[in-house]
């Protein structure tokens, strides 16, 4: 029989997904404490929040896995809503793809999911497109949400008004586990404890049998054996007369998201070869404005408003690794590298499943394609695809 109170799940990381998982299980009335090294840092304070499986070009499981996040989000998002009393932003406005040419728009991994459309066709979605343009997609039911100033807002609001402690400046410095049995070598050691830093400078060992690894591109550095690295992303916005863009624009290495009040969010670089360097470069800065005017020639004039950056969390296949991981209590909700606002509300829902044991074989089923043991030798060592030169990526090397 299960114990009356188990002790609080652990959540190892504060980001997006630390957050919508603790939301969830609180909501499932299981306890859960979130360990939170540097709020500002999360990723999910910088993604530009497009909800993309289609735009994104994405195929296999993981587009399965983006459908059928991108369906629960509208339910996701009015508990968020309800629980925090916070508006999320979340807009199913549609995401135009532009081409050069009719080819490349037929030849789009995710063409049979959008609607066709040619030079005038893409003129009526988006007024103003740049003259390279001559094809296109729309994917009507692919969106957006504010995540920078609104969903992270609500979703930690939430996560209070449903009792999540929060110890905000604590380093998790290790995970401690039983020792494995020689003598049984597939049994996974148990996880036992996790050594922190507080705010305070304080160092322990906190006991903990459940736990969660959500710390995004940082994952590696508490489980060397999971092939996450960062992909570095830079960012810029514009205040444009509001309704002067109506639907999301994703052109090749850069995108164009408008927010209901007339900002609009431009993105972004792909720097794996930054690591964790951080600040501004002209190059990616600039890049991203060549890339703005040949999308939309008049954004160029719009009053330019922040400029940011930030760390996705990449795999080798860019898909993420959910479930259990190589130490039993320990599961994963890590490497979601450019979809992780897209993934968050099927994450929450998969991993605190598995966690809870209540989802039963076809749950697991949904988890297996992402489990990390398809990284495990003999499968090449890590290593991260330069955008656009893999053929076993899966998106559309935009
Ligand atoms: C430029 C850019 C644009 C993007 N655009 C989109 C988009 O349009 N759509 C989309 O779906 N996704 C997008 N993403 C991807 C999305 O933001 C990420 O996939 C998602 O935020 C990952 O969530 P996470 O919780 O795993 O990581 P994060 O949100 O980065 O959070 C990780 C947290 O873990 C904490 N942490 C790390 N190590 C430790 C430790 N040892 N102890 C305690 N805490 C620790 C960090 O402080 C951090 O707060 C974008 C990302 C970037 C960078």
């Amino acid at each position: 029989m299960p114990a009356a109170n188990p002790a609080p799940v652990l959540i190892l990381g504060g980001g997006l997904m630390g957050l919508a998982l603790a939301h969830e299980l609180a909501r499932r009335g299981r306890a859960a404490t979130v360990l939170s090294r540097r709020r500002n840092e999360a990723a999910g304070f910088v993604a530009a929040g497009m909800l993309a499986p289609h735009a994104e070009g994405l195929a296999g499981h993981l587009l399965a896995l983006g459908q059928r996040s991108l369906a629960r989000i509208p339910a996701w998002v009015a508990q968020i809503e309800a629980d925090s009393g916070l508006a999320c932003g979340l807009q199913l406005c549609g995401i135009v793809v532009p081409f050069s040419t009719s080819g490349e728009r037929d030849a789009y991994p995710t063409a049979a999911w959008g609607q066709g459309l040619d030079r005038a066709g893409l003129e009526r979605q988006i007024p103003g497109i740049g003259p390279s343009w001559q094809a296109g997609l729309l994917f009507p039911q692919d969106g957006q949400i504010d995540n920078r100033r609104q969903l992270m807002r609500a979703l930690e609001r939430a996560c209070v008004g449903r009792g999540v402690r929060f110890e905000e400046g604590c380093e998790v410095l290790e995970l401690i586990s039983s020792a494995s049995d020689s003598t049984r070598p597939s049994q996974r050691p148990q996880l036992e404890a996790v050594r922190l830093r507080r705010a305070d400078g304080q160092e322990l060992n906190l006991p903990c049998r459940q736990a969660v690894l959500a710390c995004g591109a940082w994952s590696a550095s508490l489980l060397p054996e999971l092939p996450v690295a960062p992909v570095k992303g830079q960012m810029l916005s514009l205040q444009a007369p509001i309704g002067a863009l109506p639907r999301v624009l994703f052109g090749p290495g850069t995108y164009l998201v408008p927010r209901g009040d007339g900002l609009v969010v431009v993105g972004a670089s792909s720097e794996p070869e930054a690591g964790f360097s951080e600040g501004l470069t002209p190059a990616a800065q600039r890049q991203l404005e060549q890339g703005l005017s040949s999308l939309l020639p008049a954004a160029s004039g719009w009053p330019p408003m922040e400029r940011w950056w930030g760390f996705r969390p990449c795999t080798p296949d860019q898909a993420p690794l959910l479930g259990e991981g190589p130490i039993a209590g320990l599961w994963l909700a890590t490497g979601h590298h450019r979809n992780g606002v897209l993934l968050a509300a099927i994450t929450a829902e998969l991993v605190v499943g598995s966690l809870l044991a209540s989802g039963g074989p076809e749950l697991e089923q949904q988890l297996a394609p992402f489990h990390w043991g398809r990284f495990k030798a003999p499968s090449p060592s890590p290593r991260i695809n330069p955008p656009g030169a893999s053929p076993d990526r899966p998106g559309s090397n935009r």
